[in-house]
């Protein structure tokens, strides 16, 4: 999609204050730092409209862009902060689960990993998480660009093994740098969204 018009429209913590014109969502999760914003960034073909997400200390929202008027991005924020306390953690999780396992409006789920690393925990529980609920998965490794070509194969095996992912979910490997994956995330999305 060649996106022109993106608008923030809210930041929710509570599912009342969810949109209600029933555009279809794709949600996007992942540790803090791994690349989100930068991918949405890309795929909006802004430089800086999605802000870092969450910062230690921060109110942790669902953030909603709208997208041309034709579905939302749902900005989950990151999970994996050290420093955020166990009363905090257990705040996300009831919100997000809250999310995943009522939204009608969901479609799909890309789940990014820092494809320079192996996928951590915290993000194969996300992955078993999104298993559960049976929502489609795109994971996306970031920041290829750091990889030489010559790996790329391996790095997609580590993280299809590690992540346990099902011969139906996607990986794409993607840089915001150089902008490699970019039509490929946005062919999954407009499949799950049309
Ligand atoms: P978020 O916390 O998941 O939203 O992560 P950001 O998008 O803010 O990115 C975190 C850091 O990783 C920033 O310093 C980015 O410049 C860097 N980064 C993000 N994507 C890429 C990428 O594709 N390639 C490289 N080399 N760096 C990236």
């Amino acid at each position: 999609m060649d996106v022109h018009n993106v608008e923030l429209t809210i930041s929710a913590v509570d599912p009342a204050q969810y949109p209600a014109e029933g555009y279809p969502e794709i949600a996007l999760s992942g540790r803090s730092n791994v690349g989100k914003s930068s991918l949405i960034n890309t795929l909006i073909n802004r430089k800086n409209y999605a802000r870092t997400s969450s910062q230690p200390g921060k109110t942790q929202t669902l953030n909603f862009y709208n997208i041309e008027d034709e579905l939302y991005f749902v900005d989950v924020p990151g999970y994996g902060y050290a420093k955020v306390s166990k009363k905090d953690r257990e705040k996300w999780g009831k919100m997000i689960e809250k999310y995943f396992e009522t939204r009608s409006e969901l479609r799909g789920v890309i789940s990014l990993v820092d494809a320079r690393h192996e996928p951590t925990e915290l993000d194969c529980q996300m992955i078993e998480f999104l298993h559960y609920y049976n929502l489609p998965i795109l994971v996306v490794g970031t920041k290829i660009d750091k990889i030489a070509r010559g790996k790329w194969n391996k790095s997609e095996s580590i993280i299809r093994k590690k992540l346990k992912l099902y011969p139906e979910d996607e990986v794409v490997l993607f840089s915001a740098v150089t902008k490699t994956g970019k039509d490929q995330v946005w062919e999954w999305i407009e499949k799950h969204t049309n």
